[in-house]
C-alpha cells in the first residue's frame, strides 16, 4: 500500500541507484515502511539547471495554460485520493478521515491559485507628462521550498500552487519522515503534463541540501514551514543573497473563553481541533484561558471530549486519534508534563504514553499550571490542553500577547462588542472568532512576531511568488 519512493528531477523519476538512503517508519508500529533516497549534490546541481530551464519555459506559457496543466494536477489528486490519504496515514499517524480531507483540501487550493493566478493585475499609473507608466507584476523565479512532517500534503501544496501559478519553478525538499504523500502529489503534476523542471522534488540531510541551495544565485525565493529556530537560520541564509522569504513558523495559540459564551459549545468545538493530528499542528490551540464563572463547565467538557477520543492506528475505522508522527514528540510531552507537574499543574486527564509500541501519547488536560511553565511557554505541538482561569479583559489580553509566538488565536464570546475588541487585541496573524475557520485556500495564512513573516493562502500567497516591476515608456 506503501507508495514507491523516489526523486523527481527534471522531469525524471530517480530512485536509489547507489544514492545514500534513510529508512522511513511506521509511526503506529515503528516498524520500517520504505527506504528514501537522498539527492547527492550532483543531483542538486542537476536540479537547480533543470528548474531554470524550467523556470524559462513556464513563465513564457500563459497563466490560463498554466491554469489548465494546475487543475489537471487537482483532478487527479482527487482521482488518487485514497491511495494518497492511505500513504500518509501509514507515514504520519494521522487518521484516515482527516488525511482525506488533507488531500481534498489541497486539490482545492491547486484549483484556487490556478484561477487566481489568471489574475494577477498589474496597473497604469496616469504619468506627469506624456509617459505611460506600467506597474507589472513578474513571477520571482526559481524557488527553493522546504516543508515539514506534520502536514505531508497540504504545506507543499501552498508552496507548489502559490509559485506555479506565480509562473515560477520550484525545488521542494518534503519532510524525510513523511515523504511518501508528497511524492504521489508530485506524480499528479508530472502525469497531468507539467513541463520538465518546473517542479522538483529531492530529499536529503535537511541542513545540507537547504545550505547547498540558498547558496545558489539561482534561487530567488526561499519558502519554509517549520520551527522558529530553523526559520531564523534559514532566513539568515537566503539574507546573504537578499533572497525573500516567506517563513511559516511555529505558534502557541491562545484560547480565550468569555463568560458570556456558551462555554459547552466553545468546548466541543475547540477540543475537536486541540487533538486534531494529535495537536501536531501550527495552529494548534494550545493556552486555553477561560473566564472564571465558566471554568467549571468549560473543563468538565473539555475533559469529557479528551476522555472520549479513541486512540489507535490512523487506518482503523472508528479511531480519532492516532499516533504522534515520532519519538522526538514523545520525549517532548514528558517533558512538558513533568515540568508542569513539579510546578503544581493537576493532570485531569491523559499525561502519558499510551502502550510500549507505536508513538501514541493520551489526550491531555492539565490545569493550575503557572504562565510561566514549559507548556505555558514553549509551542507543545502535542495532544496537551492546559487550561486557566482569568478575572478581566485586559489582563487576558496582556497574559495572551505576552510571548513571542503571534501565528493563531481563538475567542470565544456573545458580545458583539467583546468580539471586535479581541479580535483587535490579539496580536496574532489570524484570528478565530467563534470559529476555528482560520485555515481557507482563499485566505491569507500565517503569523506575526517570531511565528514568521508573509502569507500563504488569499491573494497574499500569490502575491509572495511575484516582483512589481515599474515601466515608464515616454
Ligand atoms: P526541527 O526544528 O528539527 O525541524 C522542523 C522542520 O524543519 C522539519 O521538517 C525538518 O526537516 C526541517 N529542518 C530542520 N533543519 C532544517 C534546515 N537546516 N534546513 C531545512 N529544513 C530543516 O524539529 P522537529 O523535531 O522536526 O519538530 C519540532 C518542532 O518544529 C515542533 O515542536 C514545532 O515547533 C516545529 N514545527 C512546526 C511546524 C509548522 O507547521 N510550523 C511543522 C513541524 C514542526
Amino acid at each position: 500500500m506503501y507508495g514507491n519512493l523516489e526523486l523527481f528531477i527534471g522531469g525524471k523519476w530517480l530512485g536509489g541507484d547507489g544514492r545514500r538512503s534513510e529508512e522511513v517508519l511506521n509511526p503506529a508500529t515503528e516498524k520500517p515502511l520504505a527506504r528514501l533516497p537522498h539527492a547527492s549534490k550532483a543531483d542538486l546541481d542537476e536540479a537547480l539547471a533543470a528548474a531554470q530551464k524550467g523556470f524559462a519555459a513556464w513563465r513564457a506559457t500563459s497563466a490560463y495554460d498554466r491554469a489548465k496543466i494546475m487543475r489537471k494536477a487537482a483532478d487527479l489528486m482527487r482521482e488518487r485520493y485514497d491511495a494518497i490519504s492511505k500513504i500518509m496515514v501509514l507515514e504520519q499517524g494521522k487518521v484516515y478521515p482527516e488525511a482525506r480531507a488533507e488531500v481534498l483540501t489541497s486539490a482545492d487550493i491547486i484549483d484556487w491559485y490556478a484561477e487566481e493566478g489568471r489574475r494577477s493585475y498589474g496597473r497604469i499609473v496616469p504619468g506627469r507628462g506624456k509617459v505611460r507608466q506600467l506597474v507589472v507584476q513578474e513571477p520571482i523565479g526559481v524557488v527553493a521550498a522546504f516543508t515539514p512532517w506534520n502536514f505531508p500534503v497540504l504545506t507543499p501544496a501552498r508552496k507548489i500552487g502559490g509559485a506555479l501559478a506565480a509562473g515560477c519553478s520550484l525545488i521542494l525538499k518534503a519532510s524525510e519522515e513523511t515523504p511518501g504523500a508528497c511524492v504521489e502529489m508530485v506524480r499528479c503534476f508530472a502525469d497531468a503534463g507539467l513541463p520538465a523542471g518546473v517542479l522538483n522534488l529531492v530529499f536529503g540531510v535537511p541542513a545540507e541540501v537547504s545550505e547547498y541551495l540558498l547558496g545558489k544565485d539561482a534561487i530567488r525565493k526561499i519558502s519554509f514551514t517549520g520551527s522558529i529556530p530553523v526559520g531564523k537560520h534559514l532566513a539568515a541564509l537566503a539574507a546573504k543573497g537578499m533572497k525573500r522569504t516567506t517563513m511559516e513558523l511555529g505558534g502557541h495559540s491562545p484560547v480565550v473563553v468569555f463568560a458570556d459564551a456558551d462555554p459547552e459549545k466553545a468546548a466541543d468545538t475547540i477540543a475537536a481541533f486541540k487533538y486534531r493530528n494529535a495537536g501536531q499542528v501550527c495552529i494548534s490551540p494550545t493556552r486555553f484561558y477561560v473566564q472564571e464563572d465558566v471554568y467549571p463547565r468549560f473543563l468538565k467538557r473539555f475533559t469529557e471530549y479528551a476522555n472520549g477520543v479513541k486512540i489507535g492506528d490512523g487506518l482503523e475505522k472508528g479511531n480519532t486519534m492516532g499516533p504522534m508522527a515520532n519519538s522526538r514528540r514523545i520525549d517532548a510531552m514528558e517533558t512538558f508534563v513533568n515540568d508542569a507537574k513539579n510546578r503544581g499543574g493537576k493532570v485531569v486527564t491523559g499525561g502519558k504514553r499510551r502502550g510500549n509500541q507505536g508513538y501514541f501519547y493520551e489526550p491531555t488536560v492539565i490545569t493550575e499550571v503557572p504562565d510561566d511553565s514549559k507548556v505555558m511557554t514553549q509551542e507543545p505541538f502535542g495532544p496537551l490542553a492546559p487550561v486557566v482561569t482569568f478575572k478581566t479583559f485586559d489582563e487576558v489580553v496582556e497574559r495572551a500577547n505576552s510571548l513571542e509566538y503571534g501565528l493563531a488565536a481563538y475567542a470565544f464570546t456573545t458580545s458583539n462588542t467583546t468580539a471586535a475588541a479581541i479580535g483587535d487585541a490579539l496580536e496574532s496573524g489570524m484570528v478565530g472568532v467563534n470559529s476555528i475557520a482560520i485555515s481557507t485556500p482563499e485566505t491569507p495564512f500565517g503569523g506575526v512576531k517570531e511565528s514568521g513573516h508573509g502569507s500563504e493562502g488569499g491573494i497574499e500567497g500569490l502575491g509572495a511568488y511575484l516582483v512589481t516591476k515599474f515601466i515608464s515608456q515616454a
